[in-house]
């Protein structure tokens, strides 16, 4: 069995490489997305998937039985790169660099 085949033990996220971990309604969802809200769920997998490197780091450190320290760095590193995905950022009203005022227009006439 490999792991793209369809797995009982994985995140209930739709497409979801990583292991589920914690338990909510039922289904076993997985440290990144067990406290998202399911409408940003396809974005979080999208950039679980962008940085495979450490998924599969995280996978092969849980299935050997690695070290809490080194499953909870990856876990940390992987959280850094969601947690942000749909939450609204406010846009920033001071220190802005811009144009502080509209040039006078002129009419073709004057030339
Ligand atoms: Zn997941």
């Amino acid at each position: 069995m490999s792991l793209d085949d369809v797995r009982t033990d994985t995140c209930a996220a739709y497409g979801c490489p990583l292991l589920g971990s914690f338990g909510v309604g039922g289904k076993w969802f997985c440290v990144c997305h067990f406290r998202a809200n399911a409408a940003v769920n396809d974005a979080i997998t999208a950039e679980l998937n962008r940085h495979r490197g450490v998924v599969d780091a995280l996978l092969l450190a849980r299935r050997t039985g690695a070290g809490y320290a080194d499953i909870k760095a990856l876990e940390d590193e992987l959280i850094g790169h969601t947690h942000e995905i749909g939450r609204q950022q406010s846009i920033p009203t001071a220190g802005v660099v811009g144009p502080t005022h509209a040039e006078p227009a002129f009419t073709e006439t004057d030339a």
